[in-house]
């Protein structure tokens, strides 16, 4: 697994350097995007929401630190993972976004704050501002397009940029309209909204799996999402799915000048809508209504009917919410104001460790199963051994556990009156569960590993997992279970084996195709899935590796740097030297740090993985390499100012400088604080001073607020 530290991360966020800040984000992207994949995409999170959070948290405030460093690939710019194959995927013309988050009074107050810095007109605090909050369904968001009133397609948010189709499967929802009522509507309109499962129909549904000996759903969402995912659309017929709409994507022509007159269309055109909804004003001091309304909710909240984590809080005029626009992956115009997580006692059975992908060891409670806010919950993580000594949690203990949302559940507290007499401090393992060796923690450092590498059963076949992954070799039909399938039949013990499973086939067991659950077909679908991974780009293939911090923007840097597999290599085996001028290149990529390289440089040290990447890519007795790893490509460029540097200086008569940032950035420049030689344009408004002259004497391009306008199209 994925370690939670970065190379920097001792360091406080305003003490560091513009470097330094560059290769933390670079980190920060890799680590997040795996733990990203595993929670959504394998709903295996391999580490506990609050660590989770401070990752995100730390990244985001070294962006808002240093703006210009925002990547492509920033965690920030990302929703959830990427859809699961076996569906047919949709592109969203219009992207399916998140929502940021708000927690208290305050956060709501800040969140004001935002829209009046933002918007020059909102300037004064006396303005009202008009708002409509609506529950937060706690279901998956689905996008269905309407051509001429009629449903044409309908899928899933996905990664929010592609997700996946389940037409059919919408068209059994009882709620959702195979054509739209009257007349009123845009030819082309796409309606959000979620697909969600009422409280009552989940509880007879896990009834209903019980009884027929299947497995139950976890909770509300869950069952949805597993009922509408479901590659055979008669049983999500089967499944009391419902649907309430409260957004829209592509639309052909607008349809409504505010959110609550949109919602009063989607209601016309057939929808249900999340009540109870509400409209109402602030001001920069009157926030009453607003609060009134979140209690209220709050109060409902049990006798709704459905499950919900919060309220959502929706600028109401339509052509602010346009202006105001997105960062990254949530509307500046919208907010999630979420309730407090929720909270149960139970007691812990035992404490157990799992072995991560690098050998990193997690410890985790597993507890007699208790309901916490309609989930079952039967395991909560401890992280890690500190943890476990400063909360001081013992087996048999009762604990006070919490949840919120999505995120994976912590042990917030040990209940000490119901200690257990005979009770004992929890022993940490000195050995892998796994493979027996003594463990090892540094100095230093808070998580202990097994280094035993591809020795350790529990690494070997994490790290099978993870080069099969879809942001990795992708291999259609070969997800979890048939890793450890293969795994356990000692079939597949190093990602070579996958390359030669069908040249093995029926070699010393039966075929394939005779096992149990198989047959001709889903054996051939499975080597023709294989044959046709055996090209793969050189930053998926790095990827693939599994190093230990080099996620995915790691290794298109590195495809980026080094353009080829053999040229990498080279250079990875002269590294070894750090006196050596290829240690110098390495570490002097922007994005890579001291201790990363380190990691690259220990992949390499180790024997067995160079036998791995030589299987896999150098001609054998003769034969053809098993795989052939493509060289980097660049991508071609953008845009006209997109990767153009643009400088603001003074007061804009149009736009607060927020607004103009924001509209510089969504079109790909990068807007920079203060004027250099590597600044493409300075737009000058009135009262400019010292930039403006330094621009100047640089011999910058200088343009007016109102050239700036007409280059950018208005
Ligand atoms: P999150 O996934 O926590 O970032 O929250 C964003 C998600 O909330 C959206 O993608 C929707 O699926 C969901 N959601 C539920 N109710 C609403 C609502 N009334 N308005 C907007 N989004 C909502
Ligand atoms: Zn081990």
């Amino acid at each position: 697994m994925a370690r939670t530290n970065s190379t920097f991360s001792n360091i406080t966020v305003d003490a560091l350097t513009e470097p330094q800040a560059e290769v933390e984000l670079a980190e920060l992207a890799g680590i997040l995007r795996w733990h990203d994949e595993l929670y959504h995409g394998q709903d295996q999170p391999a580490i506990s929401d609050a660590d989770y959070d401070a990752l995100v948290r730390r990244n985001n405030a070294i962006e808002a630190r240093f703006p210009g460093l925002v990547r492509e690939d920033s965690p920030s710019r990302r929703v959830g993972a990427s859809p699961a194959s076996g569906f047919r995927k949709i592109k969203h013309n219009v992207p399916m976004l998140s929502l940021g988050n708000a927690f208290d009074q305050q956060d709501m107050r800040d969140f004001a704050d935002g829209l009046r810095n933002f918007m020059r007109e909102l300037n004064d605090p006396a303005m009202a501002i008009e708002l409509v909050a609506e529950p937060k369904v706690d279901g998956l968001s689905l996008n269905i397009r309407f051509e001429r009133g009629q449903l044409v397609t309908a899928a899933t948010r996905g990664n929010g940029m592609e997700g996946e189709e389940v037409t059919e499967n919408v068209r059994t929802i009882v709620d959702i309209p195979s054509k739209l009522l009257g007349q009123d509507w845009p030819t082309v309109v796409e309606v959000r909204g979620e697909v969600y499962m009422s409280d009552d129909d989940f509880l007879a549904l896990n009834e209903r799996q019980s009884q027929a000996g299947e497995n139950t759903f976890a909770n509300p969402r869950n069952a949805a999402a597993g009922s509408l995912r479901q590659l055979d659309a008669t049983i999500t017929a089967k499944r009391p799915l419902r649907f309430f709409a409260y957004a829209w994507g592509e639309v052909s022509e607008p349809f409504a000048l505010t959110q609550w007159e949109a919602r009063q269309k989607l209601q016309a055109w057939g929808f249900k809508l999340n009540e109870p909804a509400s409209k109402f004003s602030v001001t920069g001091e009157d926030f009453v209504e607003l609060f009134a309304y979140y209690e209220t909710i709050q109060d409902k909240r049990a006798k709704l009917g459905f499950s919900i984590d919060g309220v959502v809080v929706k600028v109401n005029r339509l052509d602010w919410q346009s202006r105001l626009g997105f960062v990254s992956r949530s509307p500046r115009w919208a907010i999630a104001w979420k309730f407090p997580p929720e909270q149960a006692m139970t007691e812990v059975r035992n404490i157990s460790v799992q072995v991560g992908r690098t050998g990193k060891i997690t410890p985790v409670a597993n507890l007699a199963p208790v309901n916490v806010g309609g989930v079952l919950v039967s395991r909560a993580t401890l992280h890690n051994q500190d943890e476990i000594q400063r909360k001081d949690i013992r087996e048999g203990d009762t604990v006070v556990i919490q949840r919120a949302g999505d995120v994976i559940p912590q042990v917030v507290s040990v209940v000490m009156d119901k200690r257990p007499e005979a009770s004992h401090p929890y022993v940490f393992p000195h050995n892998c569960p796994e493979c027996g060796e003594p463990l090892v923690r540094n100095e230093g450092e808070a998580d202990t590993f097994c280094v035993n590498g591809l020795n350790c059963p529990a690494q070997a076949m994490e790290r099978l997992m993870h080069f099969v992954s879809r942001d990795a070799f992708d291999i259609e039909g070969l997800g979890i279970k048939n890793i450890e399938l293969f795994f356990a039949k000692g079939l597949v013990h190093s990602p070579v084996d996958i390359f030669t499973l069908e040249a093995r086939d029926g070699e010393s067991r039966p075929p394939l195709r005779e096992w149990e659950g198989w047959g001709e077909v889903s054996a051939r679908k499975l080597f023709d899935a294989i044959e046709r991974q055996r090209r793969i780009p050189l930053e998926r293939f790095i990827f693939a590796l599994g190093i230990p911090q080099v996620g995915q923007s790691t290794a298109r840097l590195l495809a980026r740097h080094y353009l080829s597999l053999r040229h990498w290599r080279e250079c990875m085996g002269l590294a070894e030297n750090q006196a050596s001028e290829a240690y110098e290149e390495l570490v002097s990529i922007n994005g890579m740090g001291q201790n990363m390289a380190e990691d690259l440089l220990n992949f390499f040290r180790e024997p067995k993985n160079l036998e791995v990447l030589d299987q896999l890519t150098l001609p054998n007795d003769g034969q053809e390499p098993l795989l052939t790893v493509t060289d980097f490509t660049p991508p071609a460029a953008a845009s006209a100012i997109a990767g153009k540097t643009v400088v603001f200086t003074g007061t804009l008569e149009t736009l607060s400088r927020n607004e103009a940032k924001a509209r510089a950035e969504s079109l790909g420049a990068n807007v920079a604080g203060s004027v250099s030689k590597k600044t493409d344009y300075v737009v000058v408004g009135a009262d400019a001073g010292s930039k403006e002259k330094k621009a100047r004497e640089l011999g910058l391009k200088i343009l007016t607020e109102q050239e700036w306008l007409e280059l950018i199209g208005g």
